[in-house]
């Protein structure tokens, strides 16, 4: 349910918006299309009505002549409608599929502008200093023996990897960790489904489809392979009206995720920085709107936390209209020191996407107080249901986790220090040697 009516009075708001998040959204396309649709709507309507007049007049008593007139009037009538309703879907299909692009209106706060006028919110610890050449992570997997890059080329293609031996635990590790940690704050693990139908993924307010899509699709099926467990989450309540009483719904989802990566290329990419296959957990929450902005607050925290727990040198930003993707109303990253890449290097990323998804998605609740705007209509009458708000948040996207945690620990010996917290997952393994 886009509200095309609210886009309709806030023309210049969306179009700006459009404009600031670099958006390819074609508002004045959306505009003429939801004119006509409207105008095709009354339409409609108009000739059901008249429909409804003959068939009414039909009831009474007729003589033959009027009665043959009238059967002849009502097949026009129906014929016309059915080529009229015909059209409408289709217009509505086409308003639909134009709507789709136009972002999510932006929190008052957010820099306006591209990548570097993102603005730092948090910054925390130092690059650890090395006395001994610093390793990047393939290096230092080549020497442990962690990865098998040219096998997975071979099988699968560039931008595959096979872990072995302690990187796997590593993995394991990470996520289990993780999930232990995030259900300690009140989220309930999930597992999801990693093929979604491309309806669901549009209505997330990513595109499946078009030259620049980050999904990969299924050949002859309405399917795809999910980017991020932020769909199957997003879709677990689609279509339904909660109980207020259900909110906040916080989820931590363990999933893969496949990406093509159109476009993406370069050095600062190789390894395991940018893969097309890579296992995650996510956090997402439905709450009510009033909610929003203060659990996108819990989340980075929650984040920042993990983080910090793993003894990494990391910052956090809150990105700039470019950076936020159609969904985020705003967005928090979180970028951690690399020393292979000599830089700070995106982690995590926390959205509020308000009620973009929601809206798109179907998902509402049932205040449970009647609101005092709605007159009573006598008692026990209910208060209109409202769109929740949604928010995901990565808590652990792993392959960017194993590069930081090799390269940031590794030792002048050749080894590498394993952080405290992920010993109890790895057997108690302190540290992961040469062989
Ligand atoms: P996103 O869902 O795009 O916000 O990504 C969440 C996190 O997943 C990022 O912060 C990265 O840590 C990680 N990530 C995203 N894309 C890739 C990729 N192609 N390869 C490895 N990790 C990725």
């Amino acid at each position: 349910a886009i509200d095309f009516k609210w886009i309709r009075e806030n023309k210049e708001a969306v179009a700006a918006n459009i404009k600031n998040r670099n958006s390819i959204a074609n508002l004045e396309a959306v505009l003429q299309l939801y004119d006509q649709m409207s105008n095709l709507q009354k339409e409609v309507e108009r000739l059901r009505g008249e429909r409804n007049v003959v068939a009414n007049k039909m009831k009474g008593k007729l003589d033959p002549s009027e009665r043959q007139r009238l059967i002849e009037e009502g097949k026009n009538l129906k014929e016309g409608l059915v080529t009229l309703e015909d059209d409408l879907l289709k217009l509505t299909d086409e308003l639909q599929q134009e709507a789709q692009c136009i972002p999510n209106m932006t929190h008052p706060d957010v820099p306006i502008g591209g990548e570097d006028s993102s603005v730092i919110r948090k910054m925390v610890g130092n690059p650890p200093q090395f006395s001994f050449p610093v390793k990047d992570h393939l290096q230092l997997g080549k020497e442990l023996d962690l990865f098998d890059f040219d096998a997975a080329a071979e099988v699968s293609g560039s931008k595959f990897y096979y872990l072995k031996n302690e990187a796997v635990m590593l993995e394991m590790a990470l996520i289990n960790w993780t999930l232990s940690e995030v259900m300690k704050k009140g989220f309930t693990p999930l597992t999801t489904p990693e093929i979604v139908r491309s309806s669901v993924v549009e209505k997330c307010g990513f595109q499946p489809r078009g030259a620049n899509t980050q999904v990969y699709s299924i050949e002859d099926s309405d399917q795809c392979l999910i980017g991020t467990a932020e769909i199957p989450v997003g879709g677990i309540h689609m279509d339904s009206i909660l109980s207020e009483s259900l909110l906040p719904l916080k989820y931590a989802a363990f999933s893969h995720c496949f990406r093509t990566e159109a476009g993406a290329a370069g050095s600062a990419t190789r390894g395991l920085y940018r893969v097309h296959q890579f296992s995650k957990v996510e956090m997402f929450i439905f709450c009510r709107p009033e909610e929003s902005a203060s659990y996108h607050e819990e989340l980075i925290k929650i984040e920042e936390d993990l983080f910090a727990s793993l003894g990494l040198h990391y910052k956090t930003l809150d990105m700039a209209t470019g950076d936020l993707g159609a969904p985020a109303s705003r967005k928090f990253d979180v970028e951690a020191w690399m020393p292979g890449l000599e830089r700070f290097g995106e982690i995590s990323s926390a959205s509020n996407c308000t009620d973009y998804q929601s809206r798109r998605l179907g998902i509402r609740y049932r205040p449970s107080e009647p609101s005092s705007a709605i007159p009573k209509k006598g008692k026990g009458s209910l208060a209109p249901p409202k769109f929740v708000h949604t928010l995901n948040a990565t808590a652990c996207a792993v392959p960017r986790m194993i590069v930081c945690l090799l390269e940031n620990n590794q030792q002048e010996d050749g080894s590498v220090i394993i952080p405290e917290p992920l010993r109890p997952f790895m057997g108690g393994l302190g540290s992961i040697a040469p062989k």
